[in-house]
């Protein structure tokens, strides 16, 4: 038995005198906490949220169960693969950025125990709460593709990521030493965060390619996505059809990447519609968006989630079906929005109000609308900003037509949203563009 399992066992008979503390390693550990209400993650969803509700409730009452010490903005990772932004501008450290009032353990959960109001972490925590909000994102899932993981770890590979910090700089130091040769972006058959960002890569390395290397005549740039649409919402599907033929880009939908062959600089696809049906292709550079899917608590937690894992959640008051004390909120949720840093903005704002309805014994009227935006970024200063609803209707906040690549979208997304995210919704203070969208569109949304 080790050190752990023994404290284990002193812990499991209530044997917890001043002295075991002092013989622990790190007092903290295997202690059981309670608080009023627990937030499950303290990326954007749950640092937005805890901090809506430290805000709100002040000092002592939030507890934040989160594992790691940084904290990354994600949308920055598209411009850093690009070699626009640096990595270290994307994070901070994690206790800078949770809310100051909140109390934060740095682990993860375990098992959830919603019956009894309780989790256990990872390390032996039990936390007992009154309400419980679930925002554990998504899980990247490099390893379900045979391959790829031993060719996103060799350095000479170039097949890189933007997806994860750790593949995201080899992403741009691929781009930059290549000479020319087959160019290879993938969507994967699973639920994604940021649909839009496998292509906007790819749009910022055609770009590269054009206008700054200038030998674009020299490299083939392809699409294969999963997808049977390369984007969503008809209207800026309409417009970035257009772009891809206009800059020589092609697109094969409803192809899946299934494996890597880094020996050979291969990369195996499916087809979606026919699944016997497999295309060998030789890359040059492979930029690979991974499959993802819920995180291994969640895929465990079966009487707070779907079949496949995602918290089940009432996708208007984001409350969960079951359990009236749970919310849930960002992409480790079944709503059907698209899985975005904006939609968790959205969602904060409804989590807030239903979570103060409840406390004081009202009904939820907040509502989610399924808003979500994304910026497509189609160049180093071109940008289409789309925003859209549950039904895939344009949403847009700006009074002219977001479908048109804009600098002033660019800008936007390239300066204006970070001080946005690191200073106003990390602080609990932003709701996502509605009222701005009311002001720009009077007789239109109001
Ligand atoms: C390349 C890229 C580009 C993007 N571009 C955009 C964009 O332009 N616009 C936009 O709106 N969105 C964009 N996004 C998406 C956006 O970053 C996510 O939708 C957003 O971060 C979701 O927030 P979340 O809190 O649900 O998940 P995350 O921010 O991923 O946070 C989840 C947190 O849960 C923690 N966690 C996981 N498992 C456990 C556990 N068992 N116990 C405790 N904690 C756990 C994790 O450590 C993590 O901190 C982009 C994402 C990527 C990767």
């Amino acid at each position: 038995m080790n050190m752990n399992s023994v404290l284990r066992v002193f812990k499991s008979k209530r044997y917890s005198s001043p002295a075991l503390r002092q013989f622990s390693m790190s007092s903290t550990r295997y202690d059981n906490h309670s608080c009023k209400f627990l937030v499950i993650g303290g990326g954007t969803a749950g640092c937005a949220i805890s901090s809506k509700i430290s805000n709100s409730y002040g000092s002592d009452g939030v507890i934040v169960l989160e594992p790691n010490n940084l904290h990354y903005y994600q949308p920055l990772f598209t411009l850093i693969g690009a070699g626009i932004k640096k990595l270290d501008s994307s994070h901070k450290e994690m206790k800078s950025v949770l809310p100051k009032k909140a109390k934060w353990i740095k682990d993860s959960v375990a098992v959830f125990e919603p019956e009894a109001n309780k989790v256990t972490s990872n390390e032996g925590h039990t936390i007992n709460y009154e309400y419980m909000i679930i925002s554990t994102g998504l899980q990247l899932n490099f390893n379900a593709i045979p391959g790829l993981e031993e060719a996103l770890n060799d350095d000479d590979s170039k097949v890189c990521s933007i997806y994860s910090p750790k593949y995201v700089t080899k992403t741009w130091t691929s781009m930059k030493d290549l000479n020319g040769g087959n160019l290879i972006f993938t969507y994967p058959n699973s639920p994604v965060k940021c649909p839009g960002a496998p292509q906007k890569i790819m749009y910022l390395a055609e770009d590269y390619f054009r206008n700054i290397a200038k030998n674009r005549n020299d490299v083939n740039i392809t699409y294969n996505s999963s997808l049977g649409v390369i984007f969503g919402v008809k209207k800026y599907a309409d417009a970035l059809w257009k772009i891809v033929k206009k800059r020589d880009i092609n697109v094969n939908l409803r192809r899946n990447l299934i494996e890597v062959k880094p020996d050979t600089s291969e990369a195996v696809f499916q087809n979606l519609d026919n699944l016997d049906e497999k295309f060998t292709v030789k890359y040059d550079l492979l930029h690979v968006t991974p499959p993802m899917g819920p995180s291994k608590a969640l895929l465990n937690a079966k009487s707070v989630t779907n079949a496949s894992g995602f918290v089940e959640v009432n996708k208007s008051t984001m409350q969960h079906v079951k359990f009236p004390n749970i919310f849930a909120l960002g992409d480790c949720t079944d709503s059907p929005n698209s899985k975005t840093a904006a939609a968790a903005a959205a969602q904060s704002c409804v989590v807030e109000k239903n979570l103060k309805s409840l406390l004081n014994k009202k009904s939820l009227d907040a509502v989610y609308d399924g808003y979500a935006s994304c910026p497509l970024v189609t160049s180093r200063n071109r940008c289409v900003l789309a925003e859209f609803d549950y039904s895939l209707n344009p949403m847009e906040t700006f009074p002219f037509n977001q479908a048109k690549e804009r600098l002033s979208m660019y800008i936007m997304k390239k300066d204006a949203m970070p001080l946005l995210y690191w200073n106003v919704m990390t602080k609990g203070y932003w709701n996502g563009p509605e009222i701005m969208r009311k002001i720009f569109n009077p007789f239109k949304f109001n």
